[in-house]
């Protein structure tokens, strides 16, 4: 009771935070949002209105116990919050502050390593957060076709993301994509990086992205990184990733 009262109350601290960078102005357009609508096909043009700290889709405890409430908190708190603050830093004032994500990482070349390292952590970690939920979720139909197709079976995405995320060396991240042409793959990528990022070895648009630092899974895991990547499946929010694969 204590751990769930503890929870609300940092919730209701993060959204003040969150309320305050916005100011008075009306809620920023998630940068998610813009970015994924103009994909999708669907005319409806949205501006883009600079960028804003994500809230958590859930509470703290609500992915438990695959991923535990203490975890989360420090992960969503200190370091999603850290990587975002430090990107403002860093774009503040230079035209990356008006910029959506995924235009500064289709000219990656162009920006510093602060902008890089810090504008991957958040924005990686906003695609992570709602691509997982306490909630079962369905795959639509179009993305478990395109898994068969690709891979052979769900079963068999399933081992070769698996693989990717418990075999990457150091930091980084495991992710589904949908190449420019449509065609799923598996990747990996070190630090912040993500597959939108134009030096990329393999571009595309990210689908579903797992995170492998030691900070996502340490706490519970410790050096069992597997047993969280086994973990994972458990919590993927499909109809989340099935949407982004329009
Ligand atoms: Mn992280």
């Amino acid at each position: 009771m204590a751990v769930i009262q503890r929870t609300k109350t940092i919730k209701i601290m993060e959204r003040r935070n969150f309320v305050r960078i916005l100011g008075t102005a009306a809620v920023a357009t998630p940068v998610l949002g813009h970015a994924f609508a103009a994909c999708s096909g669907e005319s409806k043009k949205q501006v883009f209105e600079g960028h804003a700290f994500p809230q958590l889709p859930y509470a703290f405890d609500a992915l438990e116990p695959a991923i535990d409430a203490q975890t989360m908190e420090l992960h969503y708190t200190r370091h999603h919050r850290g990587y975002f603050d430090k990107f403002m830093a860093a774009a503040n004032g230079t035209e990356a502050a008006s910029r959506p994500m995924e235009d500064i990482f289709a000219n990656i070349a162009d920006y510093s390593p602060a902008v890089r390292n810090n504008g991957g952590g958040y924005y990686n970690h906003w695609l992570f957060w709602e691509n997982m939920t306490p909630s079962k979720t369905e795959m639509s139909a179009g993305l478990t076709k395109a898994i068969a197709d690709t891979f052979g079976s769900f079963d068999q995405f399933r081992e070769e993301f698996g693989n990717a995320a418990k075999t990457h060396f150091g930091s980084g991240w495991a992710w589904l994509a949908a190449a420019p042409d449509g065609g799923l793959f598996v990747t990996a990528s070190v630090n912040q990086d993500n597959p939108l990022m134009s030096d990329a070895p393999r571009q595309g648009k990210p689908l579903l992205a797992l995170d492998v630092w030691e900070h996502a899974y340490y706490l519970k895991y410790q050096n069992r990184r597997a047993e969280y990547v086994d973990q994972f499946w458990k919590i993927v929010n499909w109809e989340e990733v099935s949407r982004r694969y329009v």
